[in-house]
C-alpha cells in the first residue's frame, strides 16, 4: 500500500510543477513514506530522514510511521503528514508542520491515482483502507484509521485506464479487501465488476479469514483472469491465541476455509503470514502453529516474531515477552517446516507447464529473467525477456525452492 501511495505522491507533485529525480543527493525535498508494522523498518526510516535532514535537505516523514509518532519525527522531518493528508501535500510544501487530520476521505488523493502518468505492466488500484478489525498487536486501525471504502465508480476508472495504458496485472489492495462494502456492492461484486474490464490478471491483497466468502471463491473460480492465488494470514494456530489476538476465528475454522478454498479453485496457492512469540504462548501453542502449516501445506509463508507496537493493546497489555532465545528457535523451526513443504511443491512442478508473467531479472545475472505463474509462484528462466510478457514454461529443475523453466512459447 506504501508503494502505491508513495507512487500516487510522485504524480500528484508532478502534476503540480514538481521534479521527480532518483537520486536523493540531487533532490530539494526528500520524502519518506515509512512503514511501522514491523520494528526495523520503522528505525530505518527515521535514519533516512535524519541522514537526509543533517544534510540541509527539506524532510518530509509520510505514511503510518508520521501518523504514529508525530511529536518524535519533528526533529528529523520538516513536515510530518499522515496518509490521510496526502491530497494537502502540495500546499503545505515549503511550510514547516504537522498534518495528520485522521478524519478526511481521501478522495482527492485517489484522483491522482486515477490518471497516474507512468504505467507499469502491474499495478496496485487501492479499493478500501483503514481496518476496524483492531487485533491486540496490530497498529493499523490506528495509523490508517477506520476502514473506508472508495466508491465502485473510481475503482472502475482506475482500471480501465491503467489497462488502456498496458497494465496487464492489477491488484486490489487494502487491510482488509473482504470488508470492502460501498453503496450495496460488496467484494465479491466489485471483483466481478473488475473482472469484466478484462486486466489479464487480477489479484487481491490482504484477505481475513473471517471476513473471506465462499462467495468470492465461486467468483474466482468464475474468472480466468481472477488468478488462483489467496494470500490469507494465518498468524497462529492456536484457538486460545487467535482469541487473546481478537482475530475472530478457530484453527479449525482456518483448516475448514482453506481446504474448501482450495477445492472450489483448482490450483489454487495459498500464502500466509505467520508470527511466532506472541505474549504468553506456549510449547503447545506454538505446536498448533505447526500443525496448521502441515495441514493446509502452504505454497509459501511471511512468518517472524512479535514485536510490541505501540499503541497496540497487546503492547500495553503484556507486561512480560518471550524470552528471545525461545522466540528465535520457534521461527527457525517454523521456518524449517514451511520450508520442507515448500520444497516439495515447488518439486511437484517438474515437467509441469505454467504461464509466467516476466517481472523482472535475477540480481546475480540480468541475462535470466524472473516471473511467476498464475498462483504467484517465482519461477526463473535462464533467457533474457522483456519485462510485462507472458510466456508459457515447463520446469525442469528446481534450485532452492526455486523453479527453474524452459521457454516452450
Ligand atoms: S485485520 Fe490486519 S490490518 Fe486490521 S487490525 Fe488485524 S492485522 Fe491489522
Amino acid at each position: 500500500m506504501n508503494e502505491y501511495d508513495s507512487d500516487v505522491i510522485k504524480d500528484m507533485l508532478i502534476k503540480n510543477g514538481f521534479l521527480y529525480t532518483k537520486s536523493p543527493e540531487d533532490a530539494d525535498i526528500i520524502i519518506v513514506n515509512g512503514c511501522v508494522v514491523r520494528e526495523k523498518p520503522e528505525k530505518k526510516a527515521v535514519e533516512v530522514l535524519k541522514y537526509f535532514k543533517d544534510r540541509g535537505k527539506f524532510t518530509i516523514a509520510a505514511g503510518c510511521i508520521a501518523q504514529k509518532d508525530k511529536d518524535a519525527l519533528k526533529s528529523v522531518s520538516n513536515i510530518v503528514i499522515g496518509p490521510m493528508e496526502y491530497d494537502s501535500l502540495v500546499e503545505v510544501i515549503g511550510k514547516d508542520g504537522v498534518y495528520t487530520d485522521f478524519a478526511r476521505y481521501r478522495y482527492r488523493f485517489y484522483k491522482y491515482a486515477e490518471k497516474r502518468k507512468d504505467v507499469s505492466f502491474s499495478e496496485y488500484v487501492t479499493i478500501m483502507t483503514g481496518c476496524d478489525n483492531f487485533c491486540s498487536y496490530c497498529v493499523v486501525p490506528f495509523t490508517r484509521g477506520r476502514e473506508q471504502s472508495r466508491s465502485v465508480e473510481a475503482i472502475r476508472r482506475e482500471v480501465e485506464y491503467l489497462v488502456s495504458k498496458g497494465a496487464v496485472e492489477i491488484t486490489l489492495i487494502g487491510q482488509n479487501v473482504n470488508s470492502y462494502f460501498y453503496n450495496g456492492v460488496d467484494f465479491k461484486d466489485l471483483l466481478e465488476k473488475v473482472a469484466t474490464v478484462g486486466p489479464q490478471r487480477i489479484r487481491f491483497t490482504t484477505s481475513h479469514p473471517r471476513d473471506i466468502s465462499v462467495a468470492v471463491f465461486d467468483v474466482m473460480r468464475k474468472y480466468d483472469n481472477i488468478m488462483p492465488w489467496l494470500h490469507l494470514p494465518l498468524q497462529t494456530g492456536s484457538t486460545r491465541l487467535l482469541k487473546e489476538m481478537r482475530r475472530g476465528y478457530t484453527k479449525e475454522e482456518y483448516i475448514y476455509i482453506t481446504k474448501l478454498a482450495r477445492k472450489i479453485i483448482p490450483d489454487l496457492t495459498i500464502s500466509t503470514d505467520i508470527m511466532v512469540a506472541y505474549p504468553t504462548e506456549t510449547e503447545e501453542d506454538f505446536e498448533e502453529t505447526l500443525e496448521v502449516v502441515r495441514e493446509v501445506q502452504f505454497d509459501y509463508a511471511y512468518m517472524f516474531i512479535y514485536s510490541p507496537r505501540k499503541p497496540s493493546s497487546a503492547y500495553y497489555r503484556y507486561k512480560e515477552q518471550i524470552p528471545r532465545e525461545i522466540a528465535v528457535k520457534r521461527h527457525r523451526r517454523l521456518v524449517d517446516t514451511v520450508q520442507e513443504i515448500v520444497t516439495e511443491k515447488r518439486t511437484e512442478m517438474i515437467g509441469k507447464r505454467y504461464r509466467l508473467l516476466i517481472d523482472g531479472y535475477s540480481k546475480k545475472n540480468p541475462n535470466v529473467s524472473r516471473g511467476k505463474t498464475e498462483g504467484n509462484i517465482t519461477v526463473v528462466v535462464n533467457e533474457k525477456i522483456p519485462v510485462g510478457t507472458f510466456i508459457d514454461v515447463i520446469i525442469k529443475e528446481v534450485r532452492g525452492t526455486t523453479p527453474v523453466g524452459i521457454v516452450i512459447r
